[in-house]
């Protein structure tokens, strides 16, 4: 199996060769920012099932977990691509936008949704978590 994205300007590509481990829509405060103030939608892969072309740049930040989070995107057009955090290696983020088949996977959750605003639109018939949620692998 192959799975293949990249950014908008197509600066950065890369290839997935296993299947997705889940997707789920995240709501925290961070990701507003990311997702011009929606949801992010997130893909969850092994992250040795990776191989990047190109440069994104990291953005290194704290979460209130206490985790260290990388997020990467195109220096290039700004789109963001990729979310890892330290404690957990083996797995990878990859913003469903990039990926060139958006419509690959289906949600299987929502998350963050106490930091969603009023007006945000959560599928009732998805499993909710109000914050972090249990590791998934
Ligand atoms: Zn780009
Ligand atoms: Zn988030």
């Amino acid at each position: 199996m192959e799975i293949t994205g990249g950014c908008l300007c197509k600066a950065v590509r890369f290839r997935i060769t296993a299947p997705p481990i889940a997707m789920r829509l995240c709501w925290c405060r961070v990701c507003q920012y990311f997702a011009s103030g929606n949801a992010t939608v997130n893909v969850v892969f092994p992250s040795d099932s990776i191989t990047i072309e190109g440069e994104p740049r990291d953005y290194r930040s704290v979460a209130e977990s206490g985790n260290i989070m990388h997020r990467r995107f195109c220096p290039e057009c700004g789109t963001h691509l990729f979310s890892a955090a330290e404690s957990r290696p083996h797995l990878i983020i990859v913003r469903n936008g990039a990926l060139d088949d958006t419509a690959l996977v289906q949600p299987s959750g929502t998350i963050w949704t106490r930091q969603a605003p009023e007006w945000a639109w959560i599928d009732e018939t998805l499993p909710r978590h109000e914050g972090q949620p249990p590791p998934i692998a």
